[in-house]
């Protein structure tokens, strides 16, 4: 019987191994190229979280040794704190978040989660305490129930149901012809951005971390879908310290601390109000963003 079993054993490995990969992949923002391979130190003990300081001390970084992409990045983001990331395309936004989930390891200074350096700790105990909810959620051809459950392993479907609750997608779910057992996906039923992004935001709930990297879509959803999905990640972001890389100004009025990123480096950081003031790039992005904004609400007046 043991000979039977150890293949099954076997089995289950390679199975969850997979699952974790595509969890792993789904976290890399769409990546496609394989990061090098970043192993857990000989040492390496569990992450132990209290409240969930996050901290970027001086911290470089390149991919390519001939190219660097982060230059002396200090972020401090306190427990249960918000901190959002603004800054053009390909300043570095996301690599920030892609070194908190150790998916690359800082090339100088360090990252730090409570005081704890994340190259000392595993990376399953790191990554079971980081929820991401990406800019693109790849969705699997299975139902709507297995899309949001396989944010936790062996989640009821009470608790499968309560995250789509916290997410405000069970209504919409309810009038699905099969409930939870609707099949979407490719060769199911096609979400709408936001609705994907909303099964995102219930398999992130499921997991319950008390770390949240939010990579807002660039793609857009119309002013009042993007509203009503922003009121969403607010109220999960509560008590959770979290990280919001924000393609639009209008999100991120509310972080505890606004960071302007340029080139790689910090260029300016402060309150909503305090960078207005500054009249530096943030002020200059917002009165563009301002008023593009108002040109795309009265179109949708207009075709409404
Ligand atoms: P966006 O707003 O467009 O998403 P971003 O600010 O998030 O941009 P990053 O994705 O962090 O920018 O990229 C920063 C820089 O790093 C870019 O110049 C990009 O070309 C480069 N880069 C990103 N990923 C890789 C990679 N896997 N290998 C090499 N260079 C990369």
């Amino acid at each position: 019987l043991a000979q039977l079993f150890r293949p099954l054993d076997m089995l289950g490995m390679v199975y969850r191994e997979i699952r974790q990969g595509l969890i792993d992949m789904e976290a890399m923002f769409g990546l496609i190229d394989t990061p090098t391979e970043v192993s857990d130190a000989p040492d390496a003990v569990p992450l132990a979280v209290d409240g969930g300081a996050v901290c970027f001390e001086g911290v470089d970084f390149a991919y390519d040794p001939e190219r660097g992409i982060l230059h002396d990045v200090d972020l401090t983001i306190p427990a249960g704190r918000t901190l959002a990331v603004v800054g053009s395309s390909g300043a570095g936004k996301s690599t920030l978040a892609r070194l908190l989930y150790r998916f690359y390891e800082v090339t100088g200074g360090r990252i730090t989660i409570d005081g704890q350096d994340i190259r000392t700790v595993t990376q399953a105990s790191l990554r079971a305490n980081i929820g991401i909810v990406p800019q693109d959620t790849v969705l699997f051809n299975d139902t709507i129930g297995y899309n949001i459950g396989y944010g936790r392993d062996g989640a009821s479907q009470a608790e499968i149901e309560e995250a789509a609750r916290g997410a405000s997608i069970h209504d919409f779910i309810l009038s699905l012809p099969k409930g939870y057992e609707t099949r979407v996906g490719e060769r199911g039923l096609k979400l709408s951005g936001g609705e994907k992004q909303r099964v995102a935001i219930a398999r992130t709930l499921l997991k319950n971390p008390p770390i949240l990297i939010l990579d807002e879509a660039t793609s857009a959803l119309d002013s009042r879908t993007e509203a009503a999905i922003q009121d969403t990640l607010e109220r999960i972001s509560q008590r959770r310290t979290t990280i919001v890389i924000a393609h639009r100004l209008s999100t991120v009025v509310h972080a505890d601390e606004i960071v302007v990123m340029e080139a790689g480096r910090v260029a300016e950081r402060g309150s909503h109000a305090a960078l207005l003031e500054a009249r530096g790039h943030y002020a200059e992005m917002w009165a563009r963003q301002q008023a593009e904004r108002e040109a795309v609400v009265e179109e949708e007046e207009v075709a409404a």
